[in-house]
């Protein structure tokens, strides 16, 4: 008898008891090739020596000190290292313990900035559907996933969702994929001129579309004109890169990939790689400055602001991946990844789209490849090649609801950045079987 409240309350997990490489134990001793890295957590894999001393040095050391009373060595030093690398202006670094609470950091340093710059009228924040940002108020308010703010609604803040960039389903046959990236992107011009200019604080989106849509990468041009409108009205870019980030795609910062910089970049998961829980919220100088010159003081907080052990977990994560070319590995395993995803999917009757960047994909199941037609919700498929593949040892990560919240199935992968050619094949084998003998019940 368990006192554990768990996510579900009808199937109870396996114990873990050990983790190698890529790999995770249960308690019977079966492996599972951890092929999502949890939720695109484990980007070094499990057992990294080098984070494990780190951070047991730092615990040896201190492990924690209120920052309304100090700041310490490794939160200093990461803020560094983060900013050396950051695109554009970013400056500053608010480090936090997950990715709910870098969005809600994120959410609120926005309205601070602009109520302190004198336009206390900007308030309203810009999404876009199918997105997810966190589960907390805020983030959930922002997150566009119809499914997950369903019984919520009475709870959440009102912001504007317009259409995610998603190629596959919203790209017309008469458009290039520049010239969708343009009209999906002007969908945010639409929604500000009807709102009103003057009330919208900030536009906020995943780069590299992650949970919700299945690892959904912008058209090209797409945030080059995102980046256009918010100028133009003076709006923040708030880029999540909670999932996307931290060498998932291939850079440090996925919006590298797209020539953009924003003005406030959310970061978690990948940055402690699972050894600490730790997310961060970068802004731009100019912000800062705002902060700075009026009031001098963000409110906001939490106890565990910048916690050294967690920080120098996250120093010595951003170091592996550095040192050790990791990021260069993500490159060439994704391309691996994808060629083999495609060799084994490519002409599947039930595989509509495959697509990601780096480690970083995702594998839309149809119904019908033609119309693009999904399977009923009532079959939950993506349900089905959750338990198959992992009772098969791999650990994948399936949603439903890639389209609407309610229809559509996808498979998102993110393995770790160590995982080698064989481990490919066996993650591309386990997959296929997971996917035939979901489609078979
Ligand atoms: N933002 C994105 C893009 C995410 O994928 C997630 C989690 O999956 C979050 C925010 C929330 O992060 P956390 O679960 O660490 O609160």
């Amino acid at each position: 008898m368990s006192h554990i409240f768990p996510r579900h309350t009808k199937s109870l997990p396996p114990v873990a008891v050990g983790g190698e490489g890529c790999y995770l134990i249960d308690a019977s001793g079966k492996r599972y090739l951890d092929a999502s890295g949890g939720a695109a957590v484990s980007c070094l894999g499990h057992g990294d020596r080098t984070v494990i001393d780190a951070v047991k040095a730092q615990l040896d050391t201190l492990a924690y000190a209120h920052t309304g009373f100090f700041t310490s060595e490794p939160a200093e030093t990461l803020a560094d290292l983060l900013i050396s690398h950051a695109p554009g202006d970013l400056d500053r670094v608010y480090l936090v313990s997950g990715g709910s609470e870098a969005m809600e950091s994120a959410l609120k340093l926005a309205r601070q900035y602009f109520v302190e710059k004198g336009e206390p009228d900007r308030g309203r924040i810009i999404a876009r559907k199918q997105s997810y940002h966190g589960n907390t108020m805020g983030a959930l308010s922002a997150g566009g996933n119809a499914w997950r703010r369903a019984q919520f609604g009475p709870l959440l803040i009102e912001m504007s969702h317009i259409d995610p960039c998603y190629e596959y389903r919203l790209k017309r046959d008469d458009e290039t994929p520049e010239e969708y990236g343009l009209r999906a992107a002007n969908l945010l011009e639409e929604e500000i001129l009807r709102v009103g200019p003057e009330t919208v604080m900030a536009f906020a989106a995943e780069p590299v579309v992650g949970a919700t849509a299945g690892a959904v990468p912008p058209a090209p041009g797409y945030f080059k004109r995102i980046r256009e409108i918010c100028d133009k009205y003076g709006i923040l870019l708030i880029l999540d890169e909670v999932m996307c980030g931290m060498g998932r795609t291939g850079t440090l910062f996925a919006c590298e990939q797209d020539g953009v910089a924003p003005d406030i970049l959310c970061i978690a998961k990948g940055l402690g790689a699972g050894y600490q829980p730790i997310g961060a919220m970068l802004c731009s100088r100019q912000i800062y400055e705002t902060i700075e010159n009026g009031s001098g003081f963000f409110q906001h907080g939490h106890t565990y602001l910048g916690h050294p052990t967690a920080a120098a977990a996250g120093v010595a994560v951003v170091n592996s991946m550095l040192d050790r070319g990791l990021i260069g590995q993500v490159q060439t395993q994704g391309a691996k990844l994808m060629a083999a995803l495609r060799d084994r999917f490519g002409q599947h009757a039930h595989v509509g789209d495959i697509r990601g960047r780096g480690l970083f994909q995702g594998v839309e199941l149809v119904a019908d490849r033609e119309s693009k037609e999904p399977f009923p919700p009532a079959r939950k498929i993506a349900a089905k090649i959750k338990a198959a593949a992992f009772e098969a040892g791999l650990i994948c990560y399936p949603m439903s609801g890639t389209i609407d919240g309610q229809r559509g199935d996808h498979v998102l992968l993110a393995p770790p950045f160590i995982i080698s050619d064989d481990q490919i094949g066996e993650l591309v084998d386990k997959l296929s079987g997971a996917v035939e003998t979901a489609l078979q019940n």
